[in-house]
């Protein structure tokens, strides 16, 4: 089996919103197609990826290096002893001559290269990822055929009223979410809490809200804010501070609110500090975003870091929105799925094979990560995969 090419190219999300400190308008998204000389069911075995939305496309390492790197190694060496792809040895083929530190600068690449990668192993295999995963970690497959997921969203608008806010927080309830996620952490705390009240109300009873506060304030700021919102038992305060601001995280911890962070980390090894330094407590959710840290290989060594810390897989939600988390959370056994129902156009959600009901998610069949179940974005993948 060999790699026969590898195509990237960046390609402009569909966001018009923005969080308490960024606009996501000009947004790009890096999307790769991993085409092999194998066929399956009489087509060419290809595997297809993206990276993380919310960061900008991250082509230029992989058309400097990783991707001349990886078609110039022996192809045997990307194997393992059973013939297949191997990610994870491929990935640290391709970290050779790599420096150590400065993740943010190749992770996003490496990640969504693995990713494709892994889906051309599942693929051969006629499984979808997560059994794969889960199989190979000895991770046990929910019964139900489902995992926990919430939805989130609620961007700020062009004003302050909230009623669009109600309406698309109605939309997920009546669509089978139960938890939800929504932005905060704009200068206006009052504009906040009329969002928080307005969410809060249109969930079902007993539901749990959490805030995505996008780094919005140093330590002294995330004091205030917990402690103003404190009554309202928010399910967590999401990166309150700097994602390296760790004593801004542990001030705000000791407000007394759950707090959350990871999807701005980029390595095992920025958990291992953040969980170190910035002393988040035992009910921290972790949200690895899994293009972004180094694929299933990254995201497989922060749950390893998680446990150290006394952490089981249940601290962590990764990040993302989407079928690469999905399988991710299910094969690797974490805590469950985020969602990001109608935002970020065809790269926002999951396949049609996923159904959304008292917020779990069904478990997809189709065979690797499942795009192929997700036509607008699979035409772009095809498009791309006939353009090399
Ligand atoms: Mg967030």
């Amino acid at each position: 089996m060999r790699i026969k090419a590898v195509i990237e190219r960046t390609v402009k999300v569909d966001s018009n919103v923005r969080n308490a400190r960024v606009d996501l308008s000009q947004m790009t998204v890096t999307v790769i197609a991993v085409i092999t000389d194998q066929y399956v069911s009489g087509r060419p075995l290809a595997g297809f990826a993206f990276n993380s939305f919310g960061r900008y496309a991250c082509g230029g390492p992989l058309r400097e290096r990783f991707i001349p790197r990886l078609l110039a190694a022996e192809p045997k060496s990307l194997l393992d002893d059973s013939g297949d792809l191997d990610p994870p040895r491929i990935l640290a083929a391709l970290l050779a001559r790599e420096k150590s530190g400065g993740h943010a600068e190749r992770s996003m690449a490496l990640g969504t290269l693995e990713l494709a990668l892994w889906d051309i192993v599942a693929k051969r295999a006629g499984r979808p990822l997560y059994e794969l995963l889960a199989e190979r970690d000895g991770v046990p497959l929910p019964g139900t055929g489902t995992i926990p997921t919430y939805a989130a969203g609620g961007f700020y608008g062009a004003s302050d009223d909230v009623a669009p806010l109600q309406d698309e927080v109605a939309r997920w309830r009546d669509a089978g979410f139960i938890d939800a996620k929504i932005k905060a952490g704009s200068a206006d705390m009052t504009l906040d809490r009329r969002r928080i009240e307005a969410a809060l109300r249109t969930l079902k009873s007993g539901a749990r809200l959490a805030v995505d506060l996008s780094c919005a304030f140093d330590g002294v700021g995330a004091v205030r804010f917990a402690e103003t919102f404190k009554p309202y038992g928010l399910w967590w305060l999401e990166e309150p501070c700097d994602p390296l601001d760790y004593e801004g995280f542990a001030m705000a911890r000791a407000a007394g609110t759950p707090v959350a962070a990871g999807e701005n980390l980029f390595a095992p090894r920025e958990f291992d500090n953040f969980l170190r330094f910035a002393r988040p407590g035992s009910d921290v959710v972790l949200q690895p975003d899994p293009p972004l840290a180094y694929g299933v290989s990254g995201l497989r060594d922060i749950v390893a870091i998680a446990g150290a810390h006394n952490l089981t897989p249940q601290s962590i939600f990764p990040h993302g929105g989407n079928m690469m988390s999905l399988h991710v959370a299910a094969g690797l056994g974490l805590a469950g799925v985020e969602a990001y129902p109608g935002q970020f156009g065809i790269f926002g959600g999951f396949s049609d094979e996923v159904e959304i009901g008292d917020g779990r998610a069904s478990l997809p069949k189709a065979p690797g990560l499942g795009f192929e179940e997700q036509p607008a974005l699979f035409r772009l993948f095809s498009e791309l995969a006939v353009s090399g």
